[in-house]
């Protein structure tokens, strides 16, 4: 399964003419495979053993190649830790307020709302994001025991 949306991923890049290093090929693969919206700074240490020359500047700078191209979203919450998210179908996350873990859920588009928006505003709307908060299960979990 990944490796199809690894390979397609390849070839929207070939597309707009970006050139695929190993670098960037490792990062997009990363990405692809697991889920856990990482920072720049995850992805750097989870591939400095395999790129000893590759810096965390390196990293943000192939992510945001991604993110021109549009396969990966940039999930910011006001201070340096953004995170990566590769863009697949419709989709929103859950936030753990104890650990920080972010996990998709899949739900349509809430297309209503921006309609509404526009309706109202007269803006021209280009996206929404809408986030929900608790405690995961793990956390949960910890806290039972405590
Ligand atoms: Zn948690
Ligand atoms: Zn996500």
């Amino acid at each position: 399964m990944p490796e199809g949306r690894i390979k397609e991923a390849i070839n929207t890049l070939k597309k707009s003419g970006v050139r695929i290093t190993p670098q960037r090929h490792a990062i997009l693969e990363y990405l692809i495979v697991t889920m856990s919206h990482p920072t720049a700074d995850d992805i750097y240490k989870a591939l400095e053993s395999k790129f000893p020359n590759m810096s965390v500047a390196t990293v943000y700078n192939n992510l945001r190649v991604f993110k021109k191209a549009g396969l990966v979203n940039e999930l910011t919450y006001g201070d340096s830790s953004s995170r990566f998210d590769f863009s697949t179908s419709d989709h929103y996350h859950v936030i753990c307020e104890e650990c920080g873990k972010i996990v998709d859920f899949s739900y349509p588009g809430l297309d209503e709302v921006e309609n509404l928006a526009e309706h109202v505003t007269g803006f021209s709307v280009n996206k929404h994001r809408m986030e929900i908060y608790g405690t995961c299960a793990e956390c949960r979990e910890k806290s039972l025991k405590h």
